[in-house]
């Protein structure tokens, strides 16, 4: 089993990011299910990382650092946050960025949200062309049915240039991505996904079809020390498009 997050104590003297501090403690998040282990689905299961203080993820804390170490690439400007996350909703404001946050179930969220963030989907926003530096979907995209139109909304919102940060939960192991059927319940989805309130299981190929889209990936590292620092998966990989 992948070792990541499985001390509840913060032994290692870890650190968050996002508020720079050192939890005492990490708060558990996800849940354990053996098609993750099965089909070795990295952005999964149960791990002790979320911020005792700010509430960040594991995966936050990736985004973040992604944008922190890389300030020259990612200008501050236009930035989209869909389905934001508090602790990074609050940091792009301290760092700089012109924020717009929208979810589409914003409405039902107003208790967790506040007023800032806009209601709308992805797949039908009218923000105009060329309007975003950059946009950030931090585990949404497997979500979302018929995603080819969230992707070529983000292609069509992105200026030229401007990069997405899509991180998804991937299978290291399935050749191809596996689209929930019409037929599945939360079970099936479940057992086959690794999560009931998934439509995909990304495959290995997920990023070679986006980029079929007029997008390029683009290559970001973030060292073994640095994720141990910050208690981020050892290795999910930051994945970040830019459109050509
Ligand atoms: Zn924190």
């Amino acid at each position: 089993m992948n070792p990541h997050g499985l001390r509840f104590w913060n032994t290692q003297k870890q650190v968050c990011n996002i508020c720079e501090r050192r939890p005492w403690f990490w708060i558990p998040r996800g849940h354990q299910n053996p098609v993750i282990e099965e089909k070795g689905i990295i952005g999964a299961g149960k791990r002790y990382v979320d911020c005792l203080f700010c509430g960040s993820s594991d995966r936050d804390r990736l985004v973040f650092e992604a944008f922190k170490q890389n300030e020259a690439v990612f200008t501050k400007g236009n930035l989209l946050h869909v389905a934001p996350e508090k602790p990074l909703w609050r940091r792009w404001f301290s760092n700089g960025w012109n924020r717009i946050g929208v979810d589409a179930r914003a409405a039902g969220y107003r208790w967790s949200y506040g007023t800032d963030i806009l209601s709308g989907d992805l797949r039908y926003l009218d923000f105009s062309d060329g309007y975003f530096d950059a946009i950030v979907a931090n585990h949404v995209l497997e979500h979302i049915e018929q995603v080819e139109l969230a992707l070529q909304q983000i292609y069509r919102m992105l200026k030229k240039g401007g990069i997405a940060c899509l991180q998804v939960p991937f299978s290291s192991i399935l050749e191809e991505s596996i689209e929930a059927e019409a037929d599945w319940d939360k079970k099936k989805r479940e057992a086959v996904l690794g999560q009931r309130d998934h439509v995909r299981l990304y495959g290995k190929n997920f990023l070679q079809e986006w980029e079929k889209m007029g997008f390029e990936s683009v290559s970001i590292n973030v060292t073994p020390e640095v994720r141990s620092h910050y208690r981020m998966h050892p290795t999910e990989p930051v994945i970040i498009l830019r459109k050509k």
